[in-house]
């Protein structure tokens, strides 16, 4: 136990240096300053004897690597990934201060600390611990902490995939995020994202005819156009799919075997999430088994007193695996019906789904190793329905996973609202579980 304490004292400590480092990530080239997260995990680990090889995808947005080589080449190579970035807050919505990484009665408050600075700091506590040991394993561990994720890796695992390719190179990947526990009547379920939907982005243009904004009758206002097809893609539904992860994760809920029954039923999932109390499960249930719309960004009109003649919308399409980016337009399509032909669509960004097996000796591995720090819990596989840096990984064929462990602390319910939401924070005894489950985990897997 006295060991134990260490490392949650340890991984507290480092975490809140990576949140204080504030490496928030607003898109632009110039933020993130992930040089600051790198060296503080570097100076971390500087007793262990460790190289280091740093990579920039632009100045400042610097990813950190180590490694320890394995006795074995022909054992598999485990990844583990974290991301040293942040995306930005809004402080007038926190109880805190979101860059202050204050302790309080256990609890870390600040922006990282779900997502995903706690898995990138206990990361690095278990390979700590493993290289003051000598652990020379079958297989070869390396560590990333890498910029950028939360702006699609461009700069961080996007740009080490092409330009760094040899280094990056894994048999296996473990990033974030799942291993919220998830109460069922049968013991807690420990979520592991094996598959990810897919990223489109559409920019919707409505045109209208400029005039003065004094005589409004009958004229063709782009605005009030836009409310219409904003409205249209609010309402759309294209029909749900059931994809097998959705259907085992599921099955491992215990639901009563109705609801399990409707919820798995393409034809009546949509009512019966319509019909749920529970809002946070409704939207999960709800994005697992359907390519979601949301129109989320509206830019028009040139002044008050001018009808405007163009309006803008950026539309957020996440489909499910294996739907192309041409069913993705044909949707779009259906939800504007007759204002199609009035609009020009863009698609600015466009990435498919990925997803892994979970049937591998890693995920048999996790499961060993989780169910001896959580008695009773037992993994289940899940779709994310947001996206990360393992893509990168999966559209390669290399199985990658998202998990990290959590005590029950903190209902699963809250965490879907901290990921780039308000008051986001972790218990201690979190961080304790995780870096242990990340040294088990080596030991086990690497051998
Ligand atoms: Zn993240």
């Amino acid at each position: 136990m006295a060991d134990d304490g260490a490392v949650q004292v340890e991984a507290t400590e480092l975490l809140r240096t990576l949140i204080r480092n504030a490496c928030v990530n607003d898109g632009a080239v110039g933020s993130g300053h992930e040089h600051r997260n790198a060296d503080a995990i570097e100076d971390y680990l500087r007793d262990t004897g460790l190289g280091f090889e740093r990579y920039a995808g632009a100045p400042g947005r610097v990813s950190l690597m180590t490694r320890i080589e394995g006795r074995d080449r022909s054992a598999p190579t485990l990844l583990l990934m974290g991301h040293t970035d942040v995306v930005p807050v809004n402080p007038s919505g926190w109880q805190r201060d979101p860059f202050g990484a204050e302790l309080d009665n256990g609890i870390i408050w600040g922006r990282g600390a779900v997502d995903m600075l706690n898995i990138t700091a206990t990361m690095a506590v278990a390979l700590r611990r493993l290289a003051r040991s000598g652990f020379r394993p079958r297989g070869t561990l390396i560590y990333l902490a890498a910029a950028d994720e939360e702006a699609f890796g461009t700069y961080g695992a996007g740009y080490l995939m092409t330009h760094h390719a040899e280094a990056i190179r894994a048999d296996y990947v473990i990033t974030e995020s799942g291993g919220v526990p998830v109460p069922t009547p049968s013991g807690a379920l420990l979520p592991l994202s094996v598959g990810e939907k897919g990223v489109n982005w559409r920019r919707v243009i409505v045109r209208g005819t400029p005039g003065h904004g004094s005589r409004p009758f009958r004229t063709d206002n782009a605005v009030v156009t836009a409310a219409e097809v904003v409205r249209r893609i609010a309402a759309y539904q294209p029909k749900a799919s059931i994809v097998d992860v959705w259907r085992s994760y599921l099955a491992a809920l215990g639901l009563p075997a109705e609801t399990t029954a409707e919820l798995s039923d393409p034809d009546r999932v949509l009512e019966a999430a319509r019909r749920m109390d529970n809002v946070a499960f409704a939207r999960l249930t709800h994005a697992c088994t359907h390519t979601t719309f949301s129109a989320n960004m509206v830019r028009g009109g040139v002044k008050v007193n001018v009808v405007p003649d163009r309006v803008e919308i950026d539309v957020d399409i996440r489909s499910l695996p294996g739907v192309t980016p041409s069913e993705v337009d044909g949707m779009l399509a259906e939800a504007l019906g007759d204002l199609r032909d009035r609009v020009e669509i863009e698609a600015p960004f466009a990435e498919p789904g990925s997803i892994s097996s979970s049937d591998t000796p890693l995920a048999a591995s996790l499961a060993r190793v989780t169910a001896a720090l959580v008695p009773g819990s037992r993994i289940v596989p899940r779709l994310m329905v947001a996206s990360t840096d393992a893509r990168y990984f999966r559209w390669k064929g290399v199985p990658a996973y998202g998990f990290g462990l959590h005590s029950p602390r903190i209902p699963d319910t809250e965490y879907a609202t901290m990921f780039h939401g308000n008051n986001e924070r972790v218990d201690v005894d979190s961080l304790r579980l995780s870096a242990l489950m990340w040294e088990a985990l080596c030991r086990d897997f690497l051998g």
